[in-house]
């Protein structure tokens, strides 16, 4: 491990160009970062306190998912300070997934009662106690656990002076490329699209599930032989159609298919599985850890979102459950901050797929953090989640 001198050298100077955001965590970290113990400070003892603010994202691009279009994301951003060190985190409620992650008020409203609450843990140390313990608060709410999650698991981090992916024991240099989705448009300008990302990225991802699925893969590989995974979003409801749409997209380049069915058709699933020539993933049918073991079978591996499954310390879990089951295992997100998306990226280097796109696609990031250079995640060499803060 790098001693305290060095890592602050390294820090700084990975932050350099930040400006005075990055100033700010570390002019004010710099002294007071305990290592390993805590009321460092003589007469006074740290107590953890929870800060958060609506901060509606803005997109890059309208964003279309079958019938459905908009151009903003509902979010919250969260900080826990402990001692002088403040962790990030966020939750990020794109309004067709409220039911599952939660609404702005009821996100808002979890976060005040917490407030009141999270004193009664002596230090962010007790990662366990204190998330069994929000989790316990309410059902639901899974994107405002996910947002205190992220700030713990980012000020631990600061704490310890370590990145996750290295607490988690994993190699950064084994961060797959991320997908990148190719919305659905026009046949021009799904070319226009393509082309502009051929150059970036080294894997497409793309939504399929309507009537025009076979133009839409074939218009892209007019323009390029990407590998491009699909996601059907539960849109073929006949089995044996989607299974005759799954060996004609593994004739076109196609690596993986994710949710071809409805949620809860896991009989059909199963059967499209075990015949599939590509691998079969599951999102809208997996939330959370408990959902895993009972999937087996049904799908070839299973999609982790942090918003879906209340943050990194069930993510992980769900990770370690799946490998155990012998599942494959991709990371996702929503439209999110550098925030978010740099947590989930600490897992990267353990997984099989990663969807990583969210930070792309808005326009006011606050953060730096994980970054896709030549089409691959690079983590950068910062404690906790690995993000800085950038002027709004
Ligand atoms: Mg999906």
């Amino acid at each position: 491990m790098q001693n305290r001198r060095e890592f602050l050298k390294t820090a700084a100077f990975a932050a350099l160009g930040a400006g005075w955001a990055a100033n700010q965590i570390w002019a004010g970290s710099v002294e007071t970062i305990p290592r390993f113990h805590i009321n460092s400070r003589a007469g006074v003892v740290p107590r953890m306190r929870l800060r958060f603010f609506p901060y509606e994202l803005k997109l890059r691009h309208v964003f279309t998912v079958a019938s459905y279009s908009r151009s903003t994301t509902p979010d919250v951003q969260v900080e826990i300070e402990y001692d002088g060190v403040i962790g990030y985190g966020e939750a990020s409620m794109p309004p067709y997934l409220q039911e599952e992650l939660g609404t702005m008020e009821s996100v808002m409203g979890f976060l005040r009662d917490l407030q009141g609450k999270i004193g009664r843990f002596a230090d962010p140390f007790q990662l366990e106690d204190i998330l069994a313990y929000v989790d316990g608060l309410s059902e639901g709410n899974a994107a405002a656990k996910a947002a205190v999650d992220i700030a713990l698991h980012d000020l631990v981090g600061k704490l310890l002076q370590t990145p996750w992916y290295k607490l988690w024991g994993l190699d950064r240099e084994k961060t797959p490329s991320t997908t990148y989705t190719i919305g659905m448009d026009t046949p021009d300008v799904v070319r226009k699209k393509t082309e502009e990302c051929a150059g970036r990225f080294n894997i497409l991802k793309v939504k399929l599930g309507l009537d025009n699925d076979k133009a839409m893969i074939e218009t892209i590989r007019s323009v390029t032989n990407l590998p491009i995974a699909v996601d059907a979003n539960q849109g073929w409801t006949d089995r044996q159609y989607a299974l005759d749409m799954i060996y004609w997209l593994k004739e076109q380049g196609i690596v993986m298919v994710e949710q071809p069915m409805p949620k809860n058709r896991l009989d059909d699933t199963a059967w499209i599985t075990q015949q599939s020539p590509l691998p079969i993933f599951a999102d809208e049918s997996v939330q959370r850890l408990k959902d895993i073991v009972g999937l087996k079978g049904a799908f070839t591996g299973i999609n982790i979102k942090l918003m879906k499954c209340t943050g990194m310390r069930e993510a992980w879990k769900m990770l370690n459950l799946a490998r155990a089951l012998d599942m494959g295992v991709m990371v996702g997100c929503m439209t999110e901050t550098s925030c978010a998306v740099s947590a989930a990226a600490q897992l990267s280097p353990a997984v099989d797929f990663a969807d990583l796109d969210g930070a792309l696609l808005i326009a006011n990031d606050r953060f730096r953090g994980m970054e896709v250079i030549k089409g691959k995640i690079t983590l950068p060499d910062l404690p906790g989640i690995g993000v800085i803060r950038v002027e709004d």
